[in-house]
């Protein structure tokens, strides 16, 4: 009873010392109303606060909506009582917030924030800010935006306040004045809240950098939308989340393996963090505590120290807080000295680290930049110290070296093409996936596969065209692109490529001219044409004839067949056809002839031959030369030049690839008249380099041409013979592996062909698809083309004409040889057999030179004849076959030397042997 007693003398003293002390502390909290969700614990003042003071817990007041006259009331009536207010806490809303300010500003009552606004001109002394100063902070987004290297990005902000927030990053793109650096493109959410449509638009320009400004609950909303429309991809893009508390969200979710970063202002694994949190929020997760949270704590923390240090400095016992009226006439002073402590006071121990406020504001602090799936090490410290610079924690060694690590295992999804070598298809297979698929762009990447310890998947580009390679790999329907894939600088601007993996340039395939054997052979008679040789063989016979007309006509030519007989009974034309002939033959090949007209009119007619003669084999012989040496040349076309130039041969190239936009994009005159010719005739094109080459060998006379590069041509030149290279390569360029823009995989991929490269692999790769994979022999390389020694082929007409002639001459022989057996054995009453013995024992006995008028038969192998003064009967006959002189006359003639003289007046009288 006694106890009970003291206790009630004891509260009821307590009561009445803190009531009329006035050392009752009450703070005014005005908040929006979706503010503190998880609470505030108010207990941090009391705990703190010096046991003089009574700390009444507040009660929280909302407001509704944006509404400065109301939140300016309720202050006023928070105020207008006995007890005061020591503080108050204001809403994050800007609009609610500011009458706040300037109403405490007036009752000169702190004002304390914990939320993010922007730097005003007109400043209130009375407001205690603990967010990160908005200027600092939007120093530390530029830099940490610079730190990642980013030189292209998005910004996608929710309202236009994001845009103050970003306001140093906005700038950065002046950072670099000259160059394409630094491209930024800015965009706002949906306000629906169904932003696909704008996450598909900046994935289709191929930007793969975001930072993304909005409140924390939409973050996970918008990056969800994001991963649905393939923004999101799997080391392909990254995202810098600029608001402070987004390392409390769970991006389980998203199971994505696309790099996120974003700043925190404290580290919740932090042992003095979770201390507190395990103190004053025991049901809250240290990881779950938001920024406002742990600001409000440390608001309520630097209140607390300094009205236990403004109470110190005060020479009364207490703090003596009155009510304050909003309708004074006068602003109220800050007697107490409260606001001048705040100013003062500094914080060691709060939870968002050390605070120390200038002129209100949190102008010093320290932020931590973390990957989302890598939060218990930041990846780089920021400091307001040194707002333009960043600490990074991992050099780009240990950076390439994680991306390594979480590369692998993942399935790289390559797109390509079908095409020889790099990629065929076996269509026989059942099987799917890549068994299907063989050929160098599956060996590289195998080869890629096995220094990464990653795995891929092989798919066919839709339409196999090598447009949709890009496509594929902006759209992220794919993490590669392997094939014959052309760097250009078109598409570095929209992906990236790795390092080159081989080099080559445009060139041209075409069929090699076909030869013409025959057409060669007989090229001796190209210097004439036909309708020539016929004129010349028609003028020929004519002229014969008219010859022998023309000298029968002619009294000269009728001529003493025996000139001893100075009155001989008949005279004697040796111009019969035969000899017409030969006069005419010898003097159109320029042989001559031993018998020659006398007459005055078969002279001028001879003559006339002569010169007709002479002008037609003067212009054969000066062609010969010319066209036997462009005969073997075939006529086909040996430059880039003389294809342009020309309208026989069509010429074509793939249908959207980088060798028709070379054509297309090209300021050359040349190639641009040619891309004209082709994009007039669609059908040139063609769809695949196979079909290409295809129409090169189907077409006839060789009347098409193609543009491939030079790589494909040597393999198909390896291995398809009738085809040849025109001319020089047009350009020079390389073919890289494609990659979305800066994905994160790149330097690997790049430090993979770099090995490869150095290894000799590439070059392996290369003589396996070119040169060992092959059915059948490779071509026969050719002929070089700049000998001018003519070949049999050439020339072998005049060798057949030759032969043909010989060939008759010795069936003529034959023949005569023949007919004179027959005349020996009527004259020599001998049998035909006996004759042709004889005959031909002699003819065969090269020795014997002479021959007996008649043959003796019992001599039939005579040998050689002693007798000198015998006429030669062997030869005169076969003389006297050929210009159809009789034999018999030749016996008579009988010597030697009379048929000598004989001769020899011949000539000299150009007569003929004469005919009996
Ligand atoms: N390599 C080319 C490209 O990547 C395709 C072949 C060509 O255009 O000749 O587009």
């Amino acid at each position: 009873m006694l106890f009970c007693f003291i206790l009630w003398t004891a509260c009821l003293f307590f009561c009445f010392h803190y009531t009329s002390c006035n050392n009752v502390i009450n703070v005014g909290v005005i908040f929006d109303p979706d503010q503190f969700e998880g609470g505030v614990n108010w207990n941090v003042i009391s705990d703190n606060l010096d046991k003089d003071f009574q700390f009444r817990t507040p009660e929280i007041k909302y407001i509704d909506k944006p509404d400065s006259f109301e939140a300016t009331n309720m202050l006023c009536q928070m105020s207008d009582t006995e007890t005061g207010l020591a503080a108050v806490f204001g809403p994050r809303n800007s609009l609610t917030s500011n009458s706040l300010e300037s109403a405490c500003s007036f009752l000169n009552i702190p004002y304390m924030l914990s939320s993010w606004r922007p730097r005003t001109a007109t400043e209130s002394d009375v407001t205690f800010n603990l967010y990160p100063e908005a200027t600092l902070l939007s120093q530390a987004y530029a830099t940490v935006v610079q730190s990642l290297d980013w030189d292209t990005f998005v910004i996608i902000y929710d309202d236009e306040e994001g845009l103050i927030k970003l306001q140093d990053v906005l700038k950065l793109q002046e950072h670099d004045e000259n160059a394409v650096k630094n491209t930024m493109m800015l965009t706002k959410l949906d306000p629906s809240g169904d932003s696909r449509h704008i996450l598909k638009k900046i994935r289709n320009t191929s930007m793969s950098r975001i930072v993304l400004d909005c409140p924390l609950d939409k973050i996970l909303n918008v990056l969800e939308q994001a991963k649905e429309v393939k923004l999101l991809a799997d080391f392909t893009t990254s995202f810098f989340l600029t608001s402070l508390d987004a390392h409390t969200l769970d991006f389980s979710s998203l199971n994505t393996k696309s790099n996120i970063t974003t700043v925190r202002l404290f580290d919740p694994s932090n042992e003095n963090f979770q201390k507190n949190v395990q103190q004053y929020y025991p049901e809250t997760e240290p990881s779950e505590i938001t920024v406002e949270q742990a600001l409000m704590h440390d608001a309520m923390l630097l209140l607390t120290y300094s009205l236990n240090n403004a109470k110190k400095t005060q020479e009364e016992e207490v703090l003596e807080y009155e009510g304050k009226s909003c309708s004074s006439l006068e602003k109220y002073e800050d007697t107490l000295g409260v606001i001048a402590a705040l100013k003062e006071v500094e914080l060691s121990d709060g939870l968002t680290g050390p605070v120390h406020l200038m002129n209100g504001k949190r102008e010093d602090f320290r932020l931590e930049v973390i990957e989302i799936d890598k939060q218990d090490k930041p990846i780089g410290i920021w400091e307001s110290e040194r707002p333009d610079a960043i600490y990074l924690t991992r050099n780009a060694t240990e950076r390439e070296a994680e991306i390594k690590n979480r590369l692998q295992n993942h399935k790289f999804i390559v797109t390509s093409r079908i095409g020889p070598p790099y990629l065929f298809e076996d269509r026989d297979k059942e099987v799917a996936g890549n068994a299907r698929y063989y050929g160098y762009s599956m060996d590289l990447i195998g080869e890629i596969a096995k220094l990464l310890n990653i795995t891929f998947e092989f798919q066919i580009t839709k339409d196999n065209s090598p447009r949709n390679l890009a496509i594929d790999l902006i759209e992220r329907n794919a993490d590669l692109a392997i094939c014959d894939f052309t760097i250009t600088p078109e598409r570095r601007e929209i992906i990236d490529f790795s390092m080159p993996f081989m080099t080559l340039g445009i060139g041209i395939l075409h069929k090699k001219a076909e030869t013409d054997e025959e057409a060669n052979m007989y090229g001796f008679l190209g210097p004439l044409s036909t309708v020539v040789w016929l004129y010349i063989g028609a003028l020929y016979l004519l002229m014969s004839f008219l010859l022998v007309f023309i000298s029968r006509m002619s009294t000269e030519d009728w001529e003493n067949p025996h000139p001893c007989d100075q009155n001989p009974s008949e005279l004697e034309n040796i111009w019969d056809l035969k000899n017409c002939c030969w006069l005419t033959l010898g003097s159109i090949t320029t042989q001559g002839c031993d018998i020659l007209p006398k007459g005055v009119c078969s002279r001028l007619a001879t003559a006339s031959w002569w010169f007709f003669s002479l002008i037609i084999t003067s212009s054969y012989t000066a062609n010969l030369a010319a066209f036997l040496t462009m005969s073997r040349k075939d006529d086909s076309i040996d430059s880039v030049e003389e294809l342009a130039t020309q309208s026989k041969v069509k010429y074509g190239c793939l249908k959207g690839g980088s060798t028709a936009s070379f054509f297309e994009k090209s300021n050359n005159s040349l190639y641009q008249r040619m891309w004209n010719n082709m994009a007039m005739d669609k059908a040139v094109f063609e769809d695949s380099n196979a079909k290409g080459v295809e129409r090169i060998q189907s077409t006839k006379n060789a009347l098409y041409a193609f543009f491939m590069e030079s790589t494909g041509i040597e393999y198909e030149l390896e291995r398809k013979c009738d085809l040849r290279r025109i001319g020089n390569l047009l350009d020079s360029k390389s073919y890289g592996i494609g990659m979305p823009m800066n994905a994160d995989y790149r330097h690997s991929i790049n430090s993979a062909v770099l090995k490869l490269q150095e290894t000799g692999k590439l070059i392996e790769l290369k003589e396996k698809w070119w040169k060992k994979e092959r059915e059948g022999e490779p071509c026969p390389s050719d002929a070089p083309e700049n000998t001018d020694a003519l070949a049999l082929e050439n020339v072998g007409g005049v060798f057949l004409v030759l032969g043909v002639c010989i060939g008759l001459a010795f069936v003529i022989a034959i023949l005569e040889f023949l007919w004179n057996v027959h005349n020996v054995s009527v004259e020599e009453h001998i049998s035909y057999l006996e004759a042709l013995k004889v005959e031909l024992k002699f003819a065969c006995n090269i020795f014997i030179t002479k021959k007996r008028v008649k043959p003796l038969l019992s001599e039939s192998s005579s040998t050689k004849s002693d007798d000198s003064s015998k006429p030669n009967v062997g030869i005169l006959n076969g003389a006297a076959s050929f210009l159809n002189i009789n034999t018999s006359i030749i016996h008579k003639l009988g010597s030697t030397e009379e048929l000598n003289k004989r001769s020899s007046t011949r000539t000299r009288k150009s007569s003929s042997t004469m005919r009996e």
